[in-house]
């Protein structure tokens, strides 16, 4: 095992294959109870506005705080939740925090458009799905106005009439929804019309190799070009340099994240960074 050090300033346990499964039925057990123990915290990624040059709203994402093995991916452990049936409970937990989170920061006197929250596959198949939601809305006195919620490309390929009902429902609260994770994964544009959605976030993997791969370039610009035909706003995640914010404003790409504009961080750290984030 080795401690390998990410962007975040966190540096996350990694595991080897051989011992993975032992660690699983460990975190498992003490995932159900993380929960209540105070153990999962949420970061927030800042997204930049294009044209309004302004931090105009955040992603949160949770990670996982173990007493043993330090802070925990949520590329590890949400897989995990979805598995053994905590995902709803732990997806709760993370909007409610989130929403309460937007508040605070608005008595404080950080005023912004919006807070998205990613939902996973699993939590679109609970048919309490909505009354949940309603009901955290209402017990934060959150505008629904101002929540996205994110999922990913691949949860809308599968169950396309079940997850399209969901996501008109959603939508009717006056929710916005993002897909996440645009590109990687084959879904037809016929079907893309169908679904109500608001924006795109392209993929990472194609931000990444912009500048080396003039065919990811093109799939950049023609998904954005593709978007705007279709009435939807588009967010680049995982930019990285300034060759991709200076292409992807060329292509009149709405919004920006990823580490050029700032990883994600703490709720603490975001009043101090709008403000003094120079304009790009
Ligand atoms: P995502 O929703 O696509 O979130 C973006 C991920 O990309 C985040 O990883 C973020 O830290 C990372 N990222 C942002 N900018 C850059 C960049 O410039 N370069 C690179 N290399 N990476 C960047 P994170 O926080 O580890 O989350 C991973 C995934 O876990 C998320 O992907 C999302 O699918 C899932 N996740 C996170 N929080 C939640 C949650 O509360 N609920 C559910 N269901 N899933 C979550
Ligand atoms: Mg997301
Ligand atoms: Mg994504
Ligand atoms: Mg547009």
């Amino acid at each position: 095992n080795s401690k390998e050090n990410n962007k975040n300033g966190y540096s996350f346990y990694q595991f080897s294959m051989g011992d993975e499964t032992e660690r699983n039925i460990l975190l498992v057990n003490d995932l159900r109870k993380a929960v209540l123990k105070n153990e999962l915290f949420l970061l927030y990624q800042p997204q930049y506005h294009m044209l309004g040059k302004h931090i105009d709203g955040v992603e949160a994402l949770v990670r996982w705080n173990h007493p043993k093995y330090g802070v925990i991916s949520p590329l590890e452990f949400i897989s995990l939740a979805e598995k053994y049936n905590i995902i709803d409970e732990l997806g709760e937990w993370v909007l409610k925090t989130a929403c309460i989170q937007f508040n605070q920061w608005k008595k404080d006197g950080l005023i912004l458009d919006n807070i998205a929250v990613n939902l996973s596959k699993k939590q679109l198949l609970n048919p309490n799905l909505i009354v949940r939601i309603r009901d955290i809305l209402k017990e934060t006195h959150f505008n629904p106005a101002h929540l996205t919620l994110e999922i990913t490309e691949s949860a809308t390929v599968e169950n396309v009439a079940e997850i399209t009902e969901v996501l008109h429902k959603i939508r009717d609260m006056g929710i916005t929804i993002a897909i996440d994770d645009f590109g990687i994964e084959y879904s037809s544009l016929s079907y893309l019309k169908l679904l109500p959605i608001d924006y795109i976030k392209i993929d990472r993997a194609f931000i990444n190799e912009m500048e080396q791969n003039a065919k990811s370039e093109g799939i950049v610009k023609l998904i954005i070009e593709f978007a705007n035909q279709l009435n939807l706003d588009v967010i680049a995640e995982g930019v990285e340099t300034k060759y991709q914010a200076d292409m992807l404003k060329q292509f009149e790409c709405e919004k920006l994240q990823g580490y050029y504009i700032s990883p994600p961080i703490k709720s603490s750290e975001l009043k101090e960074f709008v403000f003094d984030k120079v304009k790009i």
